[in-house]
């Protein structure tokens, strides 16, 4: 049986009566007085009796209390005090302590993230001290990944670079791409974390954000701010490409740059045609090194040609001869080479093909070939051919 802790207010005695009455129980726990009685005793309604009991008294469980205040729960009516009698709760609180809780978790929130943000500050907030970005001292590589990044991330008033996550195109062609060109800028020291990026941006394990998500944090180039530094940047890199005026040490960077490029082109065609036979991807070295060694000979649209087609011998070699699809789709990458040998062998003329609707070309390709490089069709051209400075 649950006691009853039952409080007035009312100093109209016989209102307390019919309070005292009403909540009045034997040594059973029933009842003592039938509502409909008190009714008639006291003069009014019986439908009224709980509402007025209610009005001018509190009745409250002595035995099941909040767990943080130690006060009984409030029974509104009799059908309150039996159905509670039947299911006590555990770990109950009351609605005063569930909102001061509330507030205290709240709070204590806001200053966990203001706390947060001051150790990003700390941590993260040299950027406007340090030497800005020169772009002559940039390598190739770096100078196009970063005016690819101002087209795929920067932020309306080139504030910022936004987060990889919230990017919509494509900065390079692959995935794999992208993270090491970020690794490598920032190794490099021509992209800083951005301290106002999302808390969430960076492990918190340690205590001290030195340990951060690539695809989350936004970006930042060197430099104070007032000076802009991202916006002075990317129209220097705008200009030079445009011109022509390359720094010298470009040039001898070029190779490099485009098979690296080419690869990932590559790369990511294939990804493309195996899912289009639904055949499982494995890329290791032995599929760079086989690519690599194509586009020694052939341009980024005759080696899809090559891969397109080992595709769908691949396909066709597990429709034929019910051998696991893994092992279909290992024999690609030997079927490209050998596709791209006999062509050699035999001279032949390759065609090459165009890009796939699907997957469209990336911002770093087309800031290699047709901002900096000016190709008409990147695709069918191999070597790239070296911009003549136009002033
Ligand atoms: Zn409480």
């Amino acid at each position: 049986m649950i006691d009853l802790e039952l409080e007035l207010r009312t100093s109209e005695e016989h209102v307390s009566t019919l309070c005292e009455l009403y909540w009045a129980r034997n040594v059973e726990g029933a009842f003592v007085h039938l509502v409909k009685d008190l009714a008639d005793r006291f003069g009014v309604p019986a439908h009224r009796v709980p509402a007025l009991v209610s009005e001018h008294s509190v009745a409250r469980s002595a035995t099941d209390r909040c767990t943080r205040c130690g006060e009984g729960r409030v029974l509104r009516s009799r059908s309150d005090l039996t159905s509670h009698a039947s299911q006590r709760r555990y770990e109950w609180r009351c609605s005063r302590c569930q909102s001061e809780q509330r507030e205290e978790s709240d709070r204590a929130a806001r200053e966990l993230e203001a706390n947060r943000r001051s150790l990003l500050q700390e941590v993260w907030g040299e950027y406007p001290e340090r030497t800005p970005v020169a772009v002559e001292e940039l390598s190739l590589t770096e100078a196009c990944a970063l005016l690819a990044l101002v087209r795929v991330g920067g932020t309306e008033d080139l504030a910022h670079l936004r987060p990889r996550d919230a990017w919509t195109e494509r900065f390079t062609p692959t995935p794999d791409f992208d993270l090491a060109l970020l690794n490598e800028l920032f190794a490099a020291r021509c992209l800083d974390v951005n301290p106002a990026s999302s808390i969430e941006a960076f492990a918190w394990d340690t205590g001290r954000p030195e340990r951060f998500y690539l695809s989350q944090v936004s970006w930042l180039v060197p430099g104070a701010e007032h000076t802009r530094p991202l916006a002075a940047l990317a129209r220097q890199l705008e200009e030079v490409f445009r011109t022509g005026s390359w720094p010298q040490h470009w040039r001898g960077e070029l190779d490099t740059l485009w098979r690296r490029v080419a690869l990932h082109e590559c790369l990511a065609y294939i990804e493309t045609c195996m899912a289009d036979h639904h055949l499982p991807l494995r890329i290791g070295d032995k599929t760079r090194l086989a690519i690599e060694e194509t586009l020694e000979r052939f341009s980024i649209g005759q080696t899809y040609n090559f891969i397109w087609r080992a595709a769908k011998d691949a396909a066709a070699y597990y429709m034929r001869s019910g051998i696991p699809k893994q092992q279909a789709a290992n024999s690609v990458v030997g079927a490209i080479q050998r596709g791209a040998e006999r062509a050699i062998a035999s001279n032949w003329d390759v065609k090459s093909f165009g890009r796939d609707w699907r997957a469209p070309e990336s911002t770093m390709s087309a800031v290699l070939f047709r901002s900096a490089l000016q190709l008409a069709d990147p695709l069918a051209e191999r070597p790239p051919a070296l911009p003549s400075p136009t002033g």
